[in-house]
């Protein structure tokens, strides 16, 4: 190939190569591994028994190798930090020619939303990241900064980029920096400038913004971009997220930017509040000029979101301007392209809209493999329905896909998160479904499939058939008795294999369930007491590192229903007033009452 000297050259200096080289030696292969820029990814061959991994960089070359280990070695990187193995899969006769083709993946960019700290753990995830060929970890700029160049580094050598950004308007321009020489930087509420809190938790929405049409503001946002690129030489993509929630500028520039009448809508979570696009676009597009004038390199990265979901009027992506599109309270039920759910359906077209509006630029889904997180590990079975969506996404022209997760709550929803890396990178669902049944269940996996499809049986069960993720709408719907069968089901796989730590867990997870279910029936027949949630929870902590459940969010969520016991309220969600009446809305459309 004529890449012979360019080969030669990285190979000595390339780490990334040279972690191939340790990754093959670990899983007890000889191959020879090898540049072809002609191709569009790995390929694995074998002449005479001896293998061969070509790839156009040594980024898919370690991917090669890890394809080799899971497809032929008796492996399955299922978990992160768990190698599983299986000898009697090892495979070591291979037939003359191409054993796994060269295939284009469905999604360039495939990836995590991380919207925790990195932790001791942060090596497993960029090494799991690596092993299912994910290549991109959008974290909170806070906790980027915090990352260590080393870890920097070992994400960089597995070809996983580093996305500093998620919601950042409180970034780029911190209260306590700004607040007392230029309030009229902070939206205007009310009649007044608001004073935004820097610390406050970052799960909940804060509603605070920025005056965005202030033309001093918007060009100190651009010089802190530009200071920060310079600071932190690696990024390629900077982005210019509102704070979560709503809480749009009032003040008379701004304001000529909504119309009051022209509200958002249902299935978008902002029926409440007027429509931000306008407003928001027209800082974007400022802030994309002044920041390629200077760097043309760097692409602008944003979100549409609740009340900012469609591209304004005329608003186009640029090249080097990306969005990022938020299936928020997106239904579980339905696939994301399914005409017949009045949700998704509605932020299909959104997202369509998205894909119309590229002159260069790339769109992104920001999905929710996980639910949200205050569904809280309770179950999305989507392991089978993940390929029909990642494949629509990729015929629509969807540039990438990146999904929220957490290590801690593996068990509820790895599966998902498993498929999602193989869906997107042209694995075939029923065959990538059934290996990894096998890999994680042996012969039991019949038992454990069908198990899996009971769990979503139990789900697609409810009236009115859409289910958003939050436990009031699983709970409002489903019994005490069918969460029971499902419990008795896993104590039936269990019982095939006592001592597997998973199936145990997977116990755990259905008996959490159904705790959580009883929770919920005591409050609506009017006997929940504080006791039985501090005891909810207490049992909820003896479960800790199982990767189970996300302790923190629970602890986060559970004051919530102790607050709704003292004030003699029905538990909802979370006591937010507006976010309350969604979910009674949701309620009636579904079980038909006005
Ligand atoms: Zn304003
Ligand atoms: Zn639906």
């Amino acid at each position: 190939m004529t890449h012979a000297y360019n080969s030669s050259y990285l190979q000595m200096s390339d780490s990334t190569y040279q972690l191939a080289l340790a990754e093959l030696a670990k899983y007890g292969f000889e191959a020879e591994l090898r540049y072809d820029a002609s191709l569009p990814s790995f390929q694995i061959s074998s002449q005479g028994n001896r293998l061969t991994i070509a790839a156009p960089d040594s980024t898919e070359l370690l991917y090669g190798v890890y394809e080799l280990a899971e497809r032929f070695g008796g492996y399955c990187f299922f978990e992160p930090g768990v190698d599983r193995y299986n000898p009697s899969l090892r495979q070591t006769i291979f037939p003359d020619g191409i054993l796994v083709p060269a295939k284009k993946p469905p999604l360039a960019i495939r990836g995590f939303i991380q919207e925790f700290p990195f932790d001791q753990e942060t090596p497993l995830l960029f090494d799991w990241m690596a092993k299912n060929k994910l290549n991109y970890l959008n974290v909170w700029m806070k906790y980027f900064d915090e990352l260590s160049p080393e870890r920097k580094e070992m994400a960089a050598i597995r070809g996983i980029y580093l996305d500093s950004g998620h919601h950042n308007f409180s970034y780029w321009i911190p209260s306590g920096k700004y607040h007392r020489q230029h309030p009229e930087f902070f939206a205007e509420r009310d009649g007044k400038r608001i004073c935004p809190a820097d610390t406050k938790d970052v799960l909940l929405l804060g509603s605070e913004q920025l005056c965005t049409t202030n033309q001093e503001l918007r060009d100190e946002i651009v010089k802190n971009m530009l200071r920060y690129l310079e600071e932190n030489p690696q990024l390629k993509v900077l982005s210019l997220i509102p704070n979560d929630g709503f809480g749009w500028c009032e003040c008379p520039e701004c304001s000529k930017f909504y119309d009051k009448n022209e509200k958002g809508e249902l299935y978008s979570v902002s029926e409440h509040v007027y429509k931000a696009d306008r407003i928001y676009h027209d800082m974007l597009r400022y802030v994309a000029a002044k920041l390629h004038e200077v760097r043309p390199d760097i692409t602008l990265e944003f979100v549409a979101y609740v009340n900012y979901t469609r591209p304004a009027p005329g608003f186009t992506l640029d090249p080097n301007t990306m969005v990022q599109f938020a299936n928020y309270w997106r239904c579980i039920n339905h696939r994301i392209s399914d005409a017949a759910c009045p949700f998704n359906s509605r932020l299909a077209d959104d997202l369509l809209a998205w894909v119309k509006a590229k002159r260069g630029g790339k769109v992104l889904v920001y999905e929710y493999f996980m639910g949200i997180n205050f569904y809280l590990s309770l179950p999305m079975i989507h392991n089978w329905d993940i390929f029909p969506e990642v494949q629509w996404y990729a015929e629509q022209g969807i540039d990438g896909v990146l999904t929220q997760f957490h290590l801690t709550h593996w068990c509820a929803y790895g599966m998902n998160y498993y498929m999602f890396a193989k869906a997107a990178r042209g694995e075939e669902c029923q065959s990538a479904n059934h290996k990894m049944f096998q890999a994680l269940f042996g012969k039991d996996a019949p038992q454990a499939e069908a198990f899996c499809r009971q769990v979503k049986e139990f789900l697609l069960s409810v009236q009115g058939k859409c289910h958003i993720p939050y436990p009031h709408s699983l709970f409002s719907r489903v019994t005490q008795q069918q969460c029971q069968e499902l419990l008795q089901s896993a104590k039936d796989l269990q019982a095939q294999a006592p001592q597997d730590t998973f199936r145990q867990n997977i116990v755990l997870w259905m008996e959490y369930l159904c705790r959580f279910k009883d929770l919920f029936d005591k409050c609506q027949n009017g006997t929940l007491t504080i006791t039985h949630v501090d005891d909810f929870q207490n049992w909820a902590h003896s479960l800790q590192n199982r990767r189970i459940l996300v302790l923190t969010r629970l602890d986060m969520y559970l004051p919530a229903i102790r607050d709704a016991i003292k004030q003699g309220k029905t538990w909802l969600h979370f006591n937010i007033d507006w976010e309350d009446n969604y979910i009674k809305k949701h309620h009636d459309l579904w079980t038909g009452h006005k």
